[in-house]
């Protein structure tokens, strides 16, 4: 029989992807979704088209519960989560329920449905949980490349909280034996990414700049570093995550370090432009605190789960310009408004 797999976050980057490499991989794949008007469960709906859907917010316990026990997975991912950074400064309150409680209230749903350590009573198999936790846990890092064991200093709400999130599937790993594991996912992206993240950002700028409905984009810290991959690479590492005899924490993503202003440079030159003849600098998109360089060192990944990333970070700032070209055509064409992130 085909295993079954319960994604929470469905509607976001990451979802869609790992539901794609699911099917792909002969699974059952159910999505939480939050309330039943959700315009972004169409969207998903159209790139995914065999998933199945069932209610539920990580706010709530009672309808993680009603979830878990609907869809009896052998496998959750818990990618849910309010995922942009400043977002954070402005609602820590939301952002700590959702990311920081919600993977205690994911937790105590298998334990609730399945029993004190995720199996069935049925003596069915135990159901095994990855938790979307977050390089912005190592935050003001402790050493560079930021490995399993480098220690944690977040520096935002976002951080702090997923770092709750990270030591409590620790906790319920060790302390009631499930096979619960976090991926320290550095940041990944794609022409699906959220486009208030910089990468996207930059894309969807340069093409409209490039296709005359922009004149100027304005940017906050163009010498933050960061290790970027591709979204379609990082989901396979957390389906190899709960396939190993043993759970463990992995540190995902590239070894690679570039500049903010290196995206920036690389999608404008993409279309022939100078960026600097269009980039300005708001003061307001500095954050109170920034992380200023993340790198990862993801030998544990490659050595035991055999996992290496596909596409580097030039292929993916192209990859992500010519989706957004594409897509501003097309609404170019039909006369449409710019829709940003309208994949
Ligand atoms: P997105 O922002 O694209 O997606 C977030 C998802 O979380 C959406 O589907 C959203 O659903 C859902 N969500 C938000 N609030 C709730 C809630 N209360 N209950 C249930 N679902 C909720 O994120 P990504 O796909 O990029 O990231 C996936 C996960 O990985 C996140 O946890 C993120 O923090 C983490 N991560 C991401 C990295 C990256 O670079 N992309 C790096 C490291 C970690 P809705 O449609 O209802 O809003
Ligand atoms: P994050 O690393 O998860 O916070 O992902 P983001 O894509 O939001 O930000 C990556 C880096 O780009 C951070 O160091 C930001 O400070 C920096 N950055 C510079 N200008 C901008 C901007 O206009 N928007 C965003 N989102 N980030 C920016």
């Amino acid at each position: 029989m085909s295993k079954r797999a319960l994604i929470t976050g469905i509607t976001g980057q990451d979802g869609s992807y790992l539901a794609e490499h699911l099917l792909e991989q002969g699974y059952q794949v159910w999505g939480l979704i939050r309330g039943q008007a959700n315009p972004r469960k169409s969207r998903v709906s159209r790139l995914v088209s065999e998933l199945s859907f069932v209610e539920g917010d990580l706010m709530d316990q009672s309808s993680l519960c009603s979830a878990v026990d609907k869809v009896q997975p052998d496998e959750i991912y818990n990618l849910g989560a309010i995922s942009f950074v400043p977002m954070s400064w402005q609602q820590p309150e939301l952002v700590t329920e959702i990311n920081g409680m919600g993977v205690l209230r994911m937790l105590e749903a298998i334990r609730m449905v399945s029993g004190l350590n995720g199996s069935r009573s049925d003596g069915g198999r135990q159901i095994r949980f990855y938790q979307a936790s977050s390089s912005e846990m190592f935050g003001k890092v402790a050493e560079t490349p930021q490995r399993e064991t480098t220690i944690f200093r977040p520096r935002s709400p976002y951080g702090v909280a997923k770092t709750y999130g990270h030591f409590i599937t620790r906790n319920y790993r060790e302390s009631f034996g499930m096979y619960a594991v976090s991926g320290m996912l550095f940041n990944h992206e794609s022409p699906r990414r959220g486009a208030e993240f910089v990468t996207r950002k930059i894309s969807l700028a340069v093409a409209r700049i490039k296709l005359g409905y922009q004149d100027k984009l304005s940017l906050g810290n163009l010498d933050a570093v960061r290790d970027w991959g591709f979204a379609g690479d990082y989901v396979r590492a957390m389906h190899l995550m709960l396939q190993q005899d043993e759970p463990g924490d992995y540190v995902i993503g590239t070894g690679e370090m570039h500049s903010v202003r290196d995206a920036v440079r690389i999608a404008f030159e993409h279309v022939g432009l100078n960026w600097e003849d269009y980039v300005s600098i708001d003061p307001s998109l500095v954050r109170p605190a920034e992380v200023e360089i993340l790198c990862a060192d993801a030998e544990r990944a490659r050595d035991r789960l055999g996992w290496e990333p596909t596409v580097d970070f030039p292929e993916l700032m192209r990859m992500m310009v010519d989706s957004d070209l594409r897509q501003a055509s097309r609404e170019r064409e039909y006369g449409d408004l710019l829709l940003a992130g309208s994949w």
